[in-house]
C-alpha cells in the first residue's frame, strides 16, 4: 500500500458480469432463467437450454453477481481499487456493457454513487493534501458530443488535439465541485439532461453514451519537503446498448453486420480486445470512433478499466446474453 493513500489492486482490466433478477414482463411471460452463478467467478448456461445450442456452457471472470446480488457489493468486489485508483493520479474507466434493458444504467448509478461516497471518505481521512474535484458529462449519439451540464451545447460539440492534455472536447463545461452534496447534484444534471435527450428522440438510450467524468487533483500541504501533486480522471460510462455492437465470434472474427452497428460501441470493443492481449496487438485504433478518442488517455497504458457486463437471466435473451459473455471473455 501507499502511505496516506488507498489500497489498490494491480490489475489494469477487471472484468466482472452482473446478472439481474427476472423482470415483472418476463415473469408474466413465463420466460425461464437461462444461466446459473454456480460461484462467485463462473457462470454457466443452465444444461437444459444449453442442449439445444452447442455452445462453449460454462465462463470464468473475477467475479460474477447474481440476480439477489447488491449494488454495493458489484461496487466493493468488481470496482472499488480501480475508482480509488484515480486519487493516487492513476487514470481509471468504470463501463457498463449489455443489452439494452440488461441492467446497465441501474447499476452505473449506484456504482457512481458509492464512489463519490468512497471519494470524499477518503479526502476526510486525508488532511495532509488539498482536493480539487472538477466534473464534466457528455453523451455520444451518432458520433455526435453533446454537453450534459450545458443545455445549450446543441449536439455536436468538435474534438480538438491539445499537445499536452491529448483530445479534448471543445467548450465541454467544467464545474468544479465544492463538496459532495454539490458533486451529486451536478451529477443528477447530467442524468437528467440525458433523459431529456430520451424523450426528445425516441430510445436514444440504447443508442447513446454517456460519460461522467471526474478530473481528481491533489497537492501535499506545505510544510512539507516533497510537494507531489496527483491528477487523474475517472470516468463513468454507461455505454449504448451491446446489440448496436458487431456479433463476433469467440475468436474475435466478425460474425455477421447488424443493421445498426454503433461505430463508438464497434470501436470500443475492438480497442479493449487489443489492449487485453497486449503487446502484440499491434495498432489500437483509438482514433476511429469520438467514444475511444475521448477516452483514450483512459485506457491502456497506465490506466485502469473495470467493466461490469450486465445479463438478462432470461431465456427470450440468451443469444445476446451469449454474445456479452463472449465479449467480456475477450476483454480479460
Ligand atoms: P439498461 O440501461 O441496460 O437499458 P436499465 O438499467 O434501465 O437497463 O434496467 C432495466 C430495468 O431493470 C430497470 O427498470 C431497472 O430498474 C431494472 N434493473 C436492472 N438491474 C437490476 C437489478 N440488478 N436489480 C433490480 N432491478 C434491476
Ligand atoms: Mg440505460
Amino acid at each position: 500500500s501507499t502511505p496516506g493513500g488507498p489500497r489498490v489492486r494491480e490489475e489494469k482490466i477487471v472484468v466482472t458480469v452482473r446478472v439481474r433478477p427476472l423482470n415483472k414482463r418476463e415473469q408474466l411471460a413465463k420466460d425461464q432463467v437461462a444461466w446459473d452463478c454456480v460461484d462467485d467467478h463462473t457462470i454457466i448456461c443452465k444444461p437444459s437450454i444449453h442442449e439445444r445450442a452447442a455452445q462453449p456452457a460454462s465462463f470464468t471472470f473475477d467475479k460474477v453477481f447474481g440476480p439477489v446480488s447488491l449494488t454495493e457489493t458489484v461496487y466493493e468486489e468488481g470496482v472499488k481499487n480501480v475508482a480509488l485508483s484515480a486519487l493516487m493520479g492513476i487514470n481509471a474507466t468504470i463501463f457498463a456493457y449489455g443489452q439494452t434493458s440488461s441492467g446497465k444504467t441501474y447499476t452505473m448509478r449506484g456504482i457512481t454513487e458509492k464512489a463519490v461516497n468512497d471519494i470524499y471518505n477518503h479526502i476526510m481521512n486525508t488532511p495532509e493534501r488539498d482536493f480539487t474535484i472538477k466534473i464534466s458529462g457528455l453523451e455520444i449519439y451518432n458520433e455526435n458530443v453533446r454537453d450534459l451540464l450545458n443545455s445549450e451545447s446543441g449536439r455536436s460539440l468538435k474534438l480538438l488535439d491539445d499537445p499536452e492534455k491529448g483530445t479534448v472536447v471543445e467548450k465541454l463545461v467544467e464545474e468544479t465541485a465544492n463538496d459532495d452534496k454539490h458533486l451529486r447534484h451536478l451529477i443528477s444534471i447530467c442524468e437528467a439532461q440525458r433523459q431529456v435527450g430520451e424523450t426528445a428522440l425516441n430510445d436514444t438510450s440504447s443508442r447513446s453514451h454517456q460519460i461522467i467524468r471526474l478530473t481528481i487533483q491533489s497537492t501535499l500541504r506545505e510544510n512539507s519537503d516533497c510537494v507531489r501533486s496527483f491528477v487523474a480522471t475517472l470516468n463513468f460510462v454507461d455505454l449504448a446498448g451491446s446489440e448496436r455492437a458487431a456479433q463476433t465470434h469467440a475468436d474475435g472474427t466478425r460474425l455477421r453486420e447488424g443493421c445498426h452497428i454503433n461505430l463508438s460501441l464497434m470501436t470500443l470493443t475492438t480497442v479493449i480486445r487489443k489492449l487485453s492481449v497486449g503487446k502484440r496487438s499491434g495498432h489500437i485504433p483509438y482514433r476511429d470512433s469520438k467514444l475511444t478518442r475521448i477516452l483514450q488517455h483512459s485506457l491502456g497504458g497506465n490506466a485502469r478499466t473495470a467493466i461490469i457486463c450486465t445479463l438478462s437471466p432470461a431465456l427470450s435473451h440468451v443469444e445476446q446474453s451469449r454474445n456479452t459473455l463472449y465479449f467480456a471473455t475477450r476483454a480479460k
